[in-house]
């Protein structure tokens, strides 16, 4: 397994149409397992492979719920409608809103070339929607709104910021174990 480099947004390959995947084998089980890797390297929620400049039809995502690999994936249902925050591995540092269906149903095959269905909503069904766009050469960008970009600096603020609210809820959390166990 290895760290993919993972292409900005003027690079062209980013533009491309991905094509399918007819046949699962040994090199594209590698590819997605270097995918989440390196979602996970950049605390990414979900990766595409032409961010790493492979055009093939396959994405990982992982809303919060574990890795999850989608070969030739096609939303397939749309329903409702949510706007919020996106940002992307290829366009470090930049935010904007985007709408999006609140509800998706997903038909892709997983590593073992099994037909699956996946329904996702909120958080997922965006994650979906975003990286699948990434297979058809569309950025968030392209439909995003209120973009802003942060500096190097106000992202490590936020950062840091994030993980001492997540060292109080830890020690929290801790205190309350240790309750029960005087109980
Ligand atoms: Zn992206």
């Amino acid at each position: 397994m290895a760290i993919r480099n993972i292409r900005y947004d003027t690079d062209e390959v980013l533009r491309k149409r991905s094509r399918e995947i007819e046949e699962i084998d040994n090199k594209i089980r590698e590819l997605a397992l270097d995918m989440v890797d390196t979602m996970y390297k950049y605390d990414g929620v979900g990766l595409a492979a032409p961010q790493v400049g492979i055009l093939k039809r396959i994405i990982v995502i992982d809303p919060g719920t574990g890795p999850r690999v989608l070969i030739n994936p096609v939303i397939t249902k749309k329903s409702g409608s949510q706007t919020g925050e996106e940002g992307c591995l290829s366009s470090p540092n930049v935010f904007g809103n985007v709408d999006r269906p609140k509800n998706v149903t997903v038909e892709y095959f997983d590593m073992d070339g099994k037909k699956q269905t996946l329904k996702a909503e909120d958080l997922e069904a965006v994650i979906l929607c975003h990286e699948i766009d990434h297979l058809d050469g569309v950025l968030f960008l392209d439909k995003a709104y209120d973009v802003y970009k942060l500096s190097d600096e106000e992202i490590e603020a936020a950062k840091r910021e994030a993980e001492e609210l997540e060292r109080k809820e830890q020690e929290k959390t801790k205190k309350k174990n240790k309750n029960c166990k005087r109980k």
